[in-house]
């Protein structure tokens, strides 16, 4: 088989690292991909947005299967496009992935659905917006209503706060026609967990659990980034826990769309604050989270491309999808700066050390090759090292020590990632 990932970051690393290993795999592509992709795959410069470019480049090189992983190109329909012109791809359509793409979209169809999530209210007019965060108070949340690369939410704890990012999103338009509309919700106090599940419309499959860290600094301080290191188990997630979220969460969202004339296949991935023991969606995506990905696949036994396959022929309930039974875990590794601007092209020193070490993998992100064949930074997150071991703590140590081993002018990492769980 011929295989196309659609991507350039850890996440997509991750999918094409375990995509390399399927015994039906012959050659992947990527697209645009990085330095380390490139070991493992072919990568092709066609930019995301271009769908048509994308599906004849797919017919020229006789591809069978697509994976999308950033959530851009499902929000523009790149499913709806392929899907039209007979391509196997794995991901929702556009009208599935508004439960990404549009946060009052989601919102109005959890409460359609009784799906628990905060209370909140929709706004299109700033003075409405104002007044009601004067009459709530705080902390309360403000978010953007459409894609703003994660940055979209801000969560308020005084009132000034609040009214400059509702400046900022509906007045100053930073994201855009994203900020036309707003959503206000109720700040809920718990603990965070990321729960994703790859469903076929009709059953659904879980992954194992995972946690994220997405503010920059240790003890969850600092602004929020796109993540900055996770874990695998997340242990706040019982087994009864995880029963409540399927029941609760997932089935009622399948179920719900389903009603709606929407069949969702692909990764569901459901952002959860953990309160009293219950589980309530901050935010659902509609696919792979990164840096999550980075812990859940090197734990995946089962052969990916047996799991999507399976997904494009509804066929989920017939294939029995196995774990292994170890803990992993993910350090980003920043260029010094991010989230805000970064400098690029650092040389990174270190890699070919960390390639012989066993049960650590480096996941690239944000790293090219320069004119002189070196490895250099790209990007804000530049690599994942992730790091398996028989519990948290051994994954933990192994991965701290490779770290260790990494170097490029001005790198930052949390030092906290599966510190205090
Ligand atoms: P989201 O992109 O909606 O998941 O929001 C990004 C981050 O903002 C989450 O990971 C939470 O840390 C925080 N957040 C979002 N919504 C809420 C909420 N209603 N209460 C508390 N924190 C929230």
């Amino acid at each position: 088989m011929k295989v196309l990932v659609i991507g350039s970051g850890g996440r997509e690393h991750a999918i094409v690292w375990k995509l390399a290993q399927s015994r039906v795999v012959d050659k992947i592509y990527c697209v645009p991909g990085n330095a380390g992709i490139s070991d493992l795959a072919e990568c092709i410069e066609i930019e995301n947005k271009d769908l048509s470019g994308l599906v004849d480049f797919v017919k020229y090189e006789w591809i069978d299967l697509t994976v999308v992983g950033p959530e851009d190109p499902l929000a523009k329909g790149i499913v709806d496009t392929f899907q039209k012109e007979g391509r196997k791809i794995i991901g929702p359509t556009k009208a599935a992935a508004q439960l990404e793409s549009s946060k009052v979209f989601a919102k109005e169809f959890m409460k359609r659905h009784k799906i628990p999530t905060a209370e909140y209210k929709v706004f299109t007019s700033y003075t409405h917006a104002e007044e009601y965060i004067r009459l709530k108070g705080t902390p309360i949340v403000v978010k953007a209503n459409g894609l703003a690369a994660g940055k979209g939410v801000f969560v308020c704890h005084r009132y000034e706060e609040a009214i400059e990012a509702l400046k900022l999103i509906m007045k100053e338009k930073i994201f855009g026609s994203a900020g036309d509309k707003v959503v206000i919700e109720e700040y809920l106090q718990g603990k965070e967990a990321s729960y994703l599940v790859f469903t076929d419309g009709k059953n659904i499959v879980s992954m194992v659990t995972s946690k994220d860290h997405k503010r920059l600094l240790d003890n969850d301080e600092g602004p929020n980034t796109g993540g900055m290191g996770t874990f695998s188990p997340n242990p706040i997630i019982t087994a009864e826990l995880e029963k409540e979220i399927i029941e609760t969460i997932i089935k009622p969202t399948i179920r719900g769309l389903k009603s709606e004339g929407i069949v969702y296949k692909g990764i569901l991935y459901a952002g959860l604050m953990i309160v009293n023991n219950k589980p309530y969606v901050l935010e659902f995506n509609c696919r792979f989270g990164d840096p999550e990905t980075q812990v859940i696949l090197p734990r995946l036994e089962t052969d990916l491309v047996d799991i999507f396959m399976a997904i494009t022929e509804q066929k989920l309930n017939k294939i029995d999808v196995k774990w292994k039974d170890k803990s992993s875990l993910c350090v980003i590794l920043a260029s010094e700066g991010y989230p805000g601007k970064y400098k690029k092209e650092l040389p990174i020193k270190g890699l070919e050390m960390v390639k012989r070490l066993k049960d650590v993998i480096v996941f690239h992100a944000g790293t090219k090759f320069d004119e002189n064949g070196r490895v250099v930074t790209n990007g804000g997150r530049v690599l994942g090292v992730t790091a398996l071991g028989k519990d948290i703590k051994e994954a933990r140590q192994k991965a701290y020590s490779a770290v260790e081993l990494i170097h490029f002018e001005g790198m930052q990492y949390r030092k906290d990632i599966g510190l205090n769980i």
